[in-house]
């Protein structure tokens, strides 16, 4: 990697979504003047949502970009750095660490906050990859509109799968939720929501073996495969929606820090400290068990308050 002389910066956050923009709020009140690079998605996955409804502070619910456009101004307020890059590679074996943006410049820190969040997971089917964009999709907000009184599918049983099938009902003429067991994986007001949501329906116990379709003509329905008897069946829908979870973004940091089987950033216990001295993580990519913007966001205030201390503490040693 090759190293442009740059200022040595006291924090770099990667990631732009609630964990990194309250990282960037507290870091730039504690004058560590941070860097935000904002990454492949500004304002990480709320950007691609509509209504907020559960962020304290509120009460009548407030669209997701609107919300990350707050953050963000909140963030420039008190002194940050915003970036629009990507970050093409790091290199964390030795301080200061080592970034590099969009494979050109590289800036260089003492301590580095990754909240490079998490994205869609998808089946993995060959017809998946070839139909996406053409039917396929795996943000219900970003392309329901194209929807409008066509017949579509959801396929997952969490809170996202719920979610996004009442907001398409908004548009589509019928919405089936296709989930691989009998019993939704969402919240209870969630499923109570979907029960009572009129123009959506379940298809239990199923799996999409194939997404019939052609780029040129779209989709035209799926191969539905009944997880208890093995029968196949084919089920009519112009559009197919993706909501099966989160993968986290973790590919850069591969043999650098530790990682969970699943890919998550492993946090020591009550902070956000990494397996490597000076590097913190906070929001989805290292959050497998709650994953709000709420906790993104605590998780962001205690990165940069783990990043002040520890830099404290270095110089505190270095008299
Ligand atoms: P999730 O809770 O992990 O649910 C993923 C769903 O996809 C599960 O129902 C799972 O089935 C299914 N699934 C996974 N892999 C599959 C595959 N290969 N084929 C078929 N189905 C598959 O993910 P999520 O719904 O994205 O939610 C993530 C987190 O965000 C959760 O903590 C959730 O509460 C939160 N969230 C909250 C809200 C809200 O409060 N408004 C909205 C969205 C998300 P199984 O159930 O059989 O495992």
């Amino acid at each position: 990697m090759s190293e442009t002389m740059d200022k040595l910066h006291e924090t770099i956050i990667i990631g732009s979504g609630p964990a990194g923009l309250t990282s960037a709020i507290y870091a730039a009140r504690a004058n560590l003047e941070p860097v935000v690079i904002a990454g492949s998605q500004p304002g990480g996955q709320l950007t691609i949502t509509t209504d907020v409804e559960n962020y304290p502070g509120f009460p009548d619910g407030v669209m997701g970009p609107e919300m990350m456009e707050l953050f963000k101004k909140q963030a420039l307020r008190f002194g940050t750095t915003y970036i629009d890059a990507h970050v093409t590679r790091t290199d964390l074996s030795q301080r200061p660490f080592v970034i590099e943006l969009d494979g050109e410049r590289t800036l260089r820190c003492r301590t580095l906050i990754i909240t490079s969040g998490a994205t869609a997971r998808l089946l993995g089917l060959p017809s998946e990859k070839e139909l996406m964009g053409h039917g396929v999709s795996a943000c219900a907000t970003c392309d329901g509109f194209f929807f409008r009184g066509q017949e579509v599918l959801v396929v997952g049983g969490g809170d996202s799968a719920v979610e996004e099938a009442i907001f398409l009902t908004r548009f589509a003429s019928k919405v089936t939720i296709v989930h691989r067991r009998d019993e939704l994986r969402a919240s209870k007001i969630m499923r109570e929501r979907a029960f009572k949501t009129p123009k959506l329906e379940f298809r239990w116990n199923a799996t999409i073996q194939e997404i019939l379709g052609t780029p040129r003509d779209g989709v035209r329905g799926v191969l539905l495969c009944d997880t208890r008897t093995g029968e196949t069946s084919e089920l009519l829908c112009q559009g197919v929606f993706m909501a099966i979870g989160h993968k986290p973004n973790t590919d850069l940091f591969v043999g650098q820090i530790e990682l969970d089987p699943a890919g998550y950033i492993v946090t020591k216990p009550d902070s956000t400290r990494t397996s490597v001295a000076g590097v913190f993580a906070a929001g989805d990519v290292q959050d497998t068990v709650y994953r709000q913007a709420i906790t993104a966001a605590g998780t962001g205030c205690m990165a940069a308050i783990d990043a002040e201390r520890f830099l404290e503490a270095e110089a505190d040693a270095h008299g």
